[in-house]
């Protein structure tokens, strides 16, 4: 299955085939300023998986606790897609751009200090990361 992930404006997609290795919410604060959210929807395939990057993107290096460059459509700014230090082999992407098909249920949540305390979330999820 090959699956799209869409910028707010359309014109930068990247698509991936097979299934995500990594499924998951993060409560950072570096995932709430990222989506202006409560939280991030992230999920991580292998970079064999990456099947096209379509349109102009936009490159911006986030350093700190967890260094990371990402890619954002040159005209919306929707962030599409990153790269980050520890997972090196895989991408990032934004869970919530991918319309049809979606993506399955997450499997995990992390970061679960940063947790807003009105977020409430499926009891059967892992609560850290196992690679
Ligand atoms: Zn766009
Ligand atoms: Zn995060």
């Amino acid at each position: 299955m090959v699956r799209k992930a869409v910028c707010c404006c359309g014109q930068c997609a990247i698509e991936v085939a097979g299934e995500p290795s990594i499924n998951g919410v993060c409560h950072c604060g570096d995932c709430k300023r990222r989506t202006g959210s409560a939280f991030g929807w992230n999920v991580y395939f292998a970079d064999a998986e990456v099947v096209s990057i379509i349109g102009e993107v936009r490159d911006y290096r986030l350093e700190g606790h967890n260094p990371q460059t990402r890619s954002s459509c040159a005209t919306c700014g929707s962030t599409l897609f990153w790269k980050s230090a520890w997972l090196p082999d895989h991408t990032g992407l934004a869970g919530g751009r991918f319309a049809e098909p979606g993506l399955p249920e997450p499997t995990v949540t992390v970061s679960n200090h940063g947790r807003e305390p009105w977020v409430e979330l499926p009891g059967n999820w892992a609560t850290e990361l196992k690679l």
